[in-house]
């Protein structure tokens, strides 16, 4: 299970980690670009996505490819020196660009725990991972089933960037299923799935589909060409909420959800919604369509949610600065110098957007190339992400992958589940991303019955990334560490950091701008990461939860265990700190790093991000299960119900069944997959369609659905057992059809 693409293991074997990070991270990224993505041409590359000349010429901006720099601010670039000098007035009333704040406050007399405030972010704020690592855990080779729960929001970007990493030479059945609990979320998630799906479909040129998700992703306002299509292209599959198509209703509960399957030969789809979610959606897509074109300008998010500026300037280069107050005005996800398409329909719902970046990786994005104008990291973002998503695209038109979007809130999970805890669904990767640092026990609660145990795939993994641990201030020990840090702003340290970072000047050890640096310098270079973050992980006071087990009340579950989940010593499918781009201390700081360190600095967030990974190593019974969830106290979530667990388990182990539909997305005994047409054997029951059956509607009080039989696609088995399962299988649903005509 070793192979060039590990890098944890070599990151974690040793204690100086950290060092070797960073060049293993590179060459994990050559290596990607070079064997594993589609291919696109740098030519290809340079005229899709790479900057187009600044130039205002008669007809608008001039159209060629820019390979001039504007040497001052390095925002924007120009064809030739002809078209430089023509957009030499223009350009010149806002280069160079600032370099003041428009007014600045006192110092503070309290210095802060971090340097930097991170502000909220639409999406989520930690980078796009490769979640699966297949070189490195099922192997290059693999071609089995696979199934991937994305929990953590925003889990579309983890897909897009998941697939794109798949080595050539595997083809694995690739089973996801996205939930999202905010609305926002749900919304734009489901009309990027309907845009790729349609592109694909009707075999679009991929470029322009990349450049409508993006623009569903990340403007505050879209131009006219994207509602064109959403109108046109995307009209029929509005039906299902329009009430001309019908849907599947399950009622589990009280709480019914409505399905609907979205069939494809490359991207089917299927949704899954509780019925006010369903609502919600509905009377968005009602809106989009409806709106007029308005001409109002952005106000509202970047006020009440942006960094002030005086924040931004102590931290960033006056160019960054620059794209950032372009992009806060606009909202618009160009390239600095291009000029704006009219952009006359609020993206749903209202516009709302966050300062973005903080969803992709950071040096991917600093270093995307062929693009002239370095400075312009939202250019260089919009080109990174539409690159991401046309090699998705070549990806999955090769290859097919089935995709289930659903609104089931993972993070309310407490309940009680008798019956369906004994026959979930198992997933070999769950992404849960930042769940843990909202609630832990939560967080483990509600993934510890859906990950597939080792001895079924020992390579199945939960993976959760914190922040917390690196940003608290909850121990005893982290305060120390904290206040030594602080004093260590304005006094010498060590040669190395004092030459890249030197301590502040001050006769009253204020907390000024000029503090952020050396703090930040600080965080990343003398603190001890590791160390500090497994401090907190492994204090009992915070993560003792064996209440019921007298022996372990002294040690954290990340030494214990917990709920059949095993804390991995070694990650396998990510490095642990995803964003450490530095050595740590004790090294000769270079140049390198002091770039790096700006860098990150003007990220639109600093924390590190740590990855943990867990196992299943053991099965829980449903009342131990059941005890530590009614025993531990969850302050926010308290109230909720369990029904949104029941209905993700529901969801996604049974639908395809209940569409009568179960041999589509079904393997066949040679392992490939039948419904993508992937496979050239006879297959004798043609799929049924769901078209022409009556959908099986259980009654209330018919709970078989949830009872069914969930191992028919383990990754490893084999032949024999695959049929006998599926004998089960038929038989079951015979059972569920009767049930459904009652
Ligand atoms: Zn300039
Ligand atoms: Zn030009
Ligand atoms: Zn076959």
């Amino acid at each position: 299970m070793t192979g060039p693409r590990v890098p944890s293991v070599e990151e974690e074997g040793e204690s100086s980690a950290g060092a070797t990070v960073g060049s293993t991270q590179r060459d994990r990224e050559e290596e990607t670009a070079q064997e594993h993505a589609p291919e696109i041409s740098i030519e290809e590359r340079r005229a899709k996505f790479g900057l187009r000349c600044a130039a205002q010429i008669s007809e608008g901006q001039c159209s060629n490819p820019a390979v001039i720099p504007c040497q001052i601010c390095q925002l924007v670039a120009y064809c030739t020196e002809e078209c430089m000098k023509r957009d030499a007035e223009y350009h010149s009333r806002e280069c160079p660009p600032p370099t003041e704040p428009p007014s600045r406050s006192e110092p503070t007399s309290e210095i802060p725990d971090d340097p930097v405030k991170d502000m909220g972010v639409f999406w989520a704020n930690y980078a796009a991972t490769d979640i699966l690592n297949l070189a490195a855990n099922e192997g290059a080779e693999y071609n089995g089933l696979l199934r991937v729960l994305l929990t953590g929001t925003f889990g579309l970007r983890h897909l897009i960037y998941s697939v794109v990493a798949l080595p050539e030479t595997t083809s694995p059945l690739l089973h996801v299923t996205i939930s999202e609990m905010e609305l926002p979320h749900l919304y734009r998630t489901l009309l990027s799935l309907l845009i790729l799906r349609k592109g694909i479909e009707i075999n679009m040129d991929p470029y322009e589909v990349a450049d409508l998700v993006t623009h569903v992703w990340y403007s505050y306002k879209w131009p006219s060409h994207v509602m064109d299509f959403i109108k046109n292209q995307l009209a029929a599959d509005f039906q299902p909420f329009t009430g001309e198509e019908e849907v599947y209703v399950l009622s589990p509960g009280e709480d019914p959800c409505r399905i609907y399957p979205y069939d494809s030969d490359k991207m089917p789809l299927v949704i899954g919604f509780s019925l006010p979610y369903w609502e919600a959606i509905t009377t968005y897509l009602k809106e989009t369509i409806d709106q007029q074109p308005i001409h109002r300008d952005r106000e509202q998010d970047v006020n009440a949610y942006g960094e002030p500026l005086e924040n931004a300037f102590a931290r960033m280069s006056p160019s960054r600065v620059a794209g950032l107050v372009k992009w806060r005005q606009t909202g618009l996800m160009l390239a600095y110098g291009d000029s704006a398409l009219p952009h006359v329909y609020l993206n749903p719902p209202d516009g709302f957007t966050h300062e973005p970046l903080s969803e992709w990786p950071m040096n991917e994005i600093l270093d995307y190339t062929p693009y002239a104008a370095e400075a312009d990291v939202y250019g260089k973002m919009v080109a990174y992400v539409r690159e991401m998503l046309v090699k998705f695209q070549l990806r999955v038109k090769k290859k097919g992958i089935l995709i289930k979007l659903s609104n089931a809130g993972t993070v309310k999970m407490t309940g009680q589940f008798k019956d369906c805890f004994v026959q979930y669904p198992k997933f070999d990767r769950i992404e849960a991303g930042h769940l843990f640092d909202i609630s832990p026990p939560l967080c483990f609660l509600s993934f510890s019955p859906l990950l597939r145990h080792q001895d079924e795939n020992p390579f199945a993994t939960l993976l959760i990334m914190t922040r917390e641990s690196f940003t608290n201030s909850e121990t005893p020990r982290a305060k120390e560490l904290k206040a030594a840090e602080k004093n260590k702003l304005f006094q010498p340290v060590s040669q190395s950091l004092d030459s890249i970072a030197p301590p502040v000047q001050s006769t009253d050890n204020k907390y000024s701008a000029a503090c952020v640096h050396r703090h930040f310098a600080l965080q990343v270079f003398d603190r001890e990461w590791d160390m500090f973050s497994d401090r907190y992980l492994t204090d009992p006071l915070i993560f003792n939860f064996n209440m019921l087990e007298a022996e372990d009340l002294h040690r954290s579950i990340f030494q214990t265990g917990w709920l059949g989940l095993e804390f991995k010593k070694k990650n396998t499918v990510k490095p642990r700190w995803q964003n450490r781009l530095m050595p740590r201390t004790g090294k000769i700081l270079t140049e390198e790093d002091a770039t790096n360190l700006r860098r990150w600095m003007s990220w639109s967030t600093t924390k590190p991000e740590r990855w943990l990974e867990w196992k299943k190593i053991g099965d829980v019974s449903w009342a131990k299960w059941y005890m530590y969830g009614y025993y531990i106290p969850f302050p926010h979530w308290r109230d909720y119900s369990a029904r949104d667990l029941e209905f993700l388990y529901g969801f996604v182990t049974e639908q395809s069944e209940f569409l009568g539909a179960e041999n589509e997305y079904e393997n066949c005994d040679c392992g490939d997959w039948k419904r993508l047409n992937r496979c050239e054997h006879e297959h004798k029951q043609g799929p049924a369609t769901s078209a022409e059956q009556e959908p099986a509607v259980p009654s209330e009080e018919d709970d078989s659905w949830m009872k069914m039989d969930s191992g028919e696609d383990s990754a490893a088995g084999g032949a024999t057992e695959k049929s006998k399962q599926k004998k089960k299988k038929k038989k079951k649903k015979k059972q569920k059809k009767r049930a459904g005509k009652k």
